[in-house]
């Protein structure tokens, strides 16, 4: 399976509805193919690796104008614009403008508010050393009007008084996991801006886990603009590295009778499954981990695996501030289920037509325009951020699935979409014995 395959086009597609048009979307098998994973694809990394990358500003370059515009030397001149974006216990100040009113003779819903970040100007954010702003990186002038311009992030939580967020300003700092359901899909700025802050998560989370050097206890230090640490100690100076914590998710198949394995955790909400996952642990390729995962977990034993593709995953638990979702398909040996129930709650074997089922459109939409709402609400400062997604997935009982699997934001979803709709992918080279 070919991620560029997999992932080309930017809006939802009917695949194979099978039927008459419903009159329910619900009723309707659908297969929403994204441009990339939800957090991958961020516009202000995307040069890298490409010949127009040197366009973009410096992290040296970018810093030097930050700490003059800090110090409060606004006579210097600055080739580029410097756009900061605070954030408070892990979530962004972020806006929600309400939408344009549809004109009256429109048949077709009003739109739901796109949430964007809420960028402001270095001189909002004064009296914070210039050394805990994170580098985030930069666009360069376009050619189309567009200034450069670098961007930062910076943790205010500890800064009493801030003057910004609040019903005031039509800001608020808002759940990250919030903003990934609020996000749509179809909208590729939106989702570079949910890429843009989960990057910045990650390194803000990390900052604040990793105070200490991992060799010899001393204090870590930022350097090269918030984007690495060092050891303070003169006779150690360990460079120390944003962590990234890969995790092996797959979907197991069982390919004669054409079913996959789905499972349940009690912190799921109720109807929602998804495939296993699980850490890495030394000395094991992606490939072992898959097989013993699903081992431990279901008793089930894995012969071929098959890379699907990765997703950054920066909304896990503040002691991992990034996991790499690392997905594959697995293909059972065996076929008998033993749930090992500290783990899960549950595995079942699934038919490939229920399965589609479960991939219901109706509900991530809705889900998608209740979450978009609220974040409007929540900057406007009618209703409190940091609510749980929990509740949102769940839909009214006369359109409710028997079970439903994670929506368009996640790694699982596209794996168990891609298996349901287009078949199992072929073995596609000589290591399929891994
Ligand atoms: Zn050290």
């Amino acid at each position: 399976m070919h991620v560029s395959r997999l992932l080309t086009t930017s809006s939802p597609r009917l695949t194979s509805p099978g039927r008459q048009p419903d009159k329910h979307l619900a009723g309707l098998a659908m297969s929403i193919h994204l441009r990339a994973h939800a957090f991958a694809a961020n516009p202000l990394r995307g040069l890298a690796g490409s010949a127009s990358a040197a366009a973009a500003v410096s992290s040296s370059a970018a810093a030097d104008a930050l700490r003059s515009l800090l110090d409060g030397a606004d006579t210097a001149v600055h080739h580029h614009l410097s756009k900061v974006l605070p954030f408070r216990r892990g979530r962004p100040l972020t806006r929600s403008p309400d939408p344009p009113a549809p004109s009256p003779s429109s048949s077709s819903p009003a739109p739901p508010p796109s949430w964007r970040l809420a960028w402001l100007p270095p001189s909002r954010v004064p009296g914070i050393p210039s050394d805990v702003f994170v580098f985030l990186g930069s666009h360069g002038s376009d050619g189309d009007g567009k200034e450069a311009a670098a961007y930062w992030a910076v943790d205010v939580s500890e800064i009493e008084g801030a003057s910004f967020g609040g019903a005031g300003d039509g800001s608020a700092f808002v759940d990250l996991r919030t903003l990934m359901v609020a996000a749509d899909w179809r909208d590729k700025d939106g989702m570079g801006e949910l890429a843009i802050a989960g990057h910045a998560r990650a390194l803000l989370e990390w900052h604040s886990t990793a105070k200490f050097c991992g060799a010899c206890g001393a204090k870590a230090v930022p350097t090269e603009a918030g984007t690495r640490k060092q050891c303070s100690n003169e006779s150690c100076k360990k460079r120390i590295y944003p962590r990234v914590d890969p995790v092996v998710i797959m979907l197991v198949i069982d390919k004669e009778n054409d079913h996959a394995l789905l499972s349940r955790q009690s912190r799921f909400v109720p109807r929602m499954w998804s495939c296993l996952a699980g850490f890495i642990e030394p000395g094991e390729s992606l490939e072992e981990a898959v097989r013993r995962e699903t081992w431990e977990e279901t008793g089930i034993e894995v012969g071929q695996v098959i890379y699907h593709s990765s997703q950054p995953w920066p909304v896990g638990p503040n002691t991992m501030p990034c996991q790499l979702m690392v997905g594959f398909f697995a293909y059972a040996k065996s076929l008998e289920i033993s749930v090992d129930t500290k783990e899960l709650e549950d595995a079942q074997w699934h038919s490939r037509e229920d399965v589609k089922r479960a991939l219901t459109f109706a509900e991530y939409e809705k889900a998608q325009r209740s979450n978009a709402a609220k974040v409007n609400q929540i900057c406007k400062g009618a209703e409190r951020g940091g609510q749980s997604i929990s509740a949102d997935l769940s839909v009214g009982s006369e359109e409710a699935a028997p079970m439903f699997v994670p929506g368009p934001f996640a790694i699982a979803h596209h794996l168990i979409s891609s298996w349901a709709f287009e078949g199992a992918p072929k073995v596609p080279s000589s290591f399929s014995n891994l």
